[in-house]
């Protein structure tokens, strides 16, 4: 097609020979094939074949026992670029790359466990309610290098400072090479910093429609991890991967565009400033937070950041310009009026925390509900407010029961992602741990 063709021409001028085409997965992780440049007309022509299997995240590559996988005889799915999101790699010359969507290929419909379409679906229910969901996302990461006593350990871990930047927390430059590259990939980034803990960082992604904020958080995160092992280290959003450090963060910002392009969140008349759609999208977040969890916070690792004066939420409460409410408003109002999920850990799939906040914020603006009276001061006390689940096990129990988020996500999604957590949750709880030989071992 014409289209194909002026893609083929631009790349071709630009010095392109290969494409890099990627998806997420259920989970996140960029899966990927590099494509030359004359085979591009053909995978647009009929898709690339991908097996459909869903992978542990570990580099043992085990297949995870979802429906439609291995119990079919891992069938193939099929993956179509989306020319619309070609970028040249800025580190890697020659080489541009592009996302794709997922279909199967006996029905040529999206696949249940194509994260980008499940967030599309939601968004066609947000679409219904004339609101165009507007996400800013902020990510931390810890950079870690080769420990020559073995493993990894993180890098300039005794010179952290949060809030600065410059050689003395970042020695090698790590963050203005990381921040100028993401910036070249066109992700639309604002700033970066150096976060509380020796070797963790963030950057901050600008606001944007919750598809292509999805969309370059995902890509995002890849690239960090792509540029940290160009420099022989490893970047990880693990939620909280060390003892000694807090664990990092994926704060979600998100307002609502109505039809005319204002801020629905806005409203210089309502309560604490903000609409009754922002007032109930809060309610709405807070009353789905158990299941919520299963999404934001996704892995046995991530109930490891929580806990008092972690600036990670634990309870289920929001507040004024408050960093340990789980949902904060922070003080801008006008254009600026907006909400911030604090709730999420890095680990998460983009696709998937964004689709599950507004699913949440839909089902609170549909049922009208107010938030109870925000948090006042220190948000640590249990008995002040209620408890997430402390575990994955119980985030995905809550998921399961909470039938009005699942049925926004669609069941298909949600049977997938709750066998493929459910069989981690069962790997880890077999797993004997280093804790627990110090623990028992000596004395029992
Ligand atoms: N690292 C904290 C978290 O896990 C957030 C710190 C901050 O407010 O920037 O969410
Ligand atoms: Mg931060
Ligand atoms: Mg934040």
């Amino acid at each position: 097609s014409p289209d194909i063709r002026r893609h083929m021409e631009r790349l071709a001028a630009d010095g392109i020979d290969v494409v890099r085409v990627t998806y997420p997965d259920l989970l996140g992780t960029e899966r990927a094939r590099d494509v030359l440049l004359e085979e591009l007309p053909r995978a647009m022509d009929h898709g690339l074949a991908f097996c459909r299997a869903v992978y542990h995240t570990s580099p043992q590559g085990d297949v995870v026992p979802v429906g439609g996988g291995l119990d079919a005889g891992l069938p193939d799915i099929t993956v179509r670029p989306d020319l619309d999101t070609l970028a040249a790699l800025p580190w890697e010359p020659g080489v541009a790359t592009c996302l794709a969507d997922v279909v199967d290929p006996a029905t040529g419909s999206p696949a249940p466990e194509s994260p980008r379409d499940l967030l599309r679906g939601v968004l066609a229910r947000c679409r219904e309610l004339d609101l165009r969901p507007v996400v800013g996302p902020e990510l931390e990461y810890f950079l870690c290098e080769p420990d020559p006593a073995g493993g990894w350990r993180r890098y300039g871990r005794e010179t952290g400072v949060v809030y600065t930047a410059g050689l003395r927390a970042d020695p090698d430059n790590h963050l203005l090479r990381t921040l100028r590259h993401v910036r070249d990939l066109n992700l639309g980034v604002l700033s970066g910093n150096h976060e509380f803990d020796g070797g963790q960082f963030e950057i901050n992604l600008r606001h944007s429609q919750a598809l292509s904020a999805a969309d370059r958080a995902f890509r995002f995160k890849a690239a960090v991890k792509e540029l940290a092992r160009g420099e022989g280290r490893l970047a990880t959003f693990m939620a909280k991967p060390f003892n000694d450090a807090g664990g990092s963060g994926f704060h979600l910002h998100l307002s609502c565009e109505d039809a005319e392009g204002r801020n629905a969140f806005d409203d210089p008349a309502g309560a604490y400033g903000l609409s009754a759609e922002a007032r109930h999208a809060v309610a709405g977040i807070l009353a789905h937070a158990p299941a919520l969890a299963a999404l934001a916070n996704p892995t046995v690792n991530s109930y490891k950041r929580f806990g008092p004066d972690t600036l990670a939420p634990w309870l289920v409460d929001w507040g004024l310009d408050n960093r340990s409410a789980m949902v904060r408003i922070p003080p801008e109002r006008g254009s600026g009026s907006r909400l911030e999920l604090r709730l999420g850990d890095a680990s998460a799939n983009p696709y998937l925390l964004i689709a599950g906040t507004l699913a949440a914020a839909l089902l609170g603006i549909e049922a009208g509900e107010e938030p109870p009276a925000p948090l006042e001061g220190y948000g640590y006390d249990t008995g002040k407010s209620a408890v997430l689940p402390m575990s994955l096990s119980a985030a995905l129990d809550a998921l399961e029961a909470d039938t009005a988020l699942t049925g926004l996500l669609g069941k298909a999604f949600t049977t997938s992602f709750l066998t493929y957590k459910r069989d981690e949750v069962e790997r880890f709880g077999r797993h004997v741990t280093d804790w627990e030989f110090t623990e028992y071992a000596h004395h029992l």
